[in-house]
C-alpha cells in the first residue's frame, strides 16, 4: 500500500466505491476523493474507509475532519450523510477506532488528553461545524518549546507555556488550580484528575506560537490552497 503512487490509489478508491456504495451515492463519493486528489494522507484515510466499509454501511465519505491532534498525530472525524466514525493516523497507518459515541481505549483517550470517554464524546459533539482536514497544514508548523505539541494543540498536562483560562497566566505559576478545587495544595492523582476535569469544562487554550517565548515573527508559508467546491 505505501509503495503505491497516488493515481494507484485514487483507482483503488474509485473501484471500491464502485462496489461499495450505493449507486446513487457514487458521484458524491468520487468527487470528494477529486477533492482531495493531493492529500496522500487523506487518500491512505479514504483508501481504509472503503476498503473495510465499518458496518458494511453503503454510505460514502462527504467530510473529513479534524477534532483534535497530538504530538502530530490527527484525531479525524469521517463524515457519512448519516454516521460519523473516529480516525487516527499514525506515520503511515491509519487507525480504526470506533463509531462517534462508542467508548475508545484509554490508550488513545490519555494520548489526546481526554479524562474520560464523556469528554471526548463532547468534543465529538458538533463535527459538521469542524474545519475540513488538510494534511497540508501541518509541516512547518510552530511546536511548543517545551513540551513539543505543535501550534493549535493542548499542552501536555503540566506544561509551563500552558496560559490559564481562569486569570490569562501562566497556569503552573498561578493559584487558580487550588482556587478552583478549594484546597490548599494538591497531594494526590484524584484531585489531579478533578483539576483536569475541570480545566477541559473551562476549556483550555491551545498552543499557538505567540505563546512561545522565542516568537520568530516571519511570515508562514500557507498557501490558502482550500480549494473551491465546485459544482457541475
Ligand atoms: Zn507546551
Ligand atoms: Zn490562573
Amino acid at each position: 500500500m505505501r509503495d503505491k503512487g497516488m493515481m494507484e490509489i485514487i483507482k483503488d478508491i474509485e473501484l471500491f466505491i464502485q462496489y461499495g456504495v450505493a449507486d446513487d451515492m457514487q458521484i458524491q463519493a468520487v468527487k470528494v476523493v477529486e477533492r482531495y486528489h493531493q492529500d496522500a494522507v487523506v487518500l491512505r484515510l479514504l483508501y481504509e474507509f472503503y476498503r473495510s466499509l465499518p458496518e458494511a454501511r453503503e454510505e460514502p465519505v462527504l467530510r473529513v475532519v479534524q477534532i483534535d491532534s497530538h504530538q502530530g498525530v490527527p484525531l479525524l472525524g469521517v463524515l457519512t450523510l448519516s454516521y460519523a466514525y473516529l480516525y487516527l493516523i499514525t506515520g503511515d497507518e491509519v487507525l480504526f477506532l470506533g463509531e462517534k459515541g462508542q467508548d475508545l481505549d484509554d490508550e488513545v483517550l490519555e494520548f489526546f488528553g481526554y479524562p474520560d470517554n464523556e469528554e471526548l464524546n463532547k468534543a465529538c459533539q458538533q463535527l459538521s461545524e469542524l474545519e475540513d482536514f488538510s494534511s497540508h497544514d501541518q509541516p512547518g508548523r510552530m511546536v511548543c518549546p517545551v513540551c513539543s505539541v505543535f501550534e493549535g494543540e493542548y499542552h501536555q498536562l503540566g506544561c509551563p507555556v500552558e496560559v490559564c483560562p481562569w486569570c490569562d497566566g501562566q497556569m503552573n505559576r498561578c493559584n487558580c488550580r487550588f482556587d478552583q478545587l478549594g484546597i490548599e495544595n494538591i497531594s494526590d492523582e484524584d484531585e489531579v484528575i478533578r483539576f483536569q476535569q475541570l480545566l477541559v469544562a473551562k476549556g483550555r487554550i491551545r498552543f499557538v506560537r505567540e505563546q512561545s517565548p522565542a516568537y520568530p515573527s516571519a511570515g508562514d508559508c500557507l498557501d490558502g490552497d482550500e480549494g473551491g467546491s465546485d459544482s457541475r
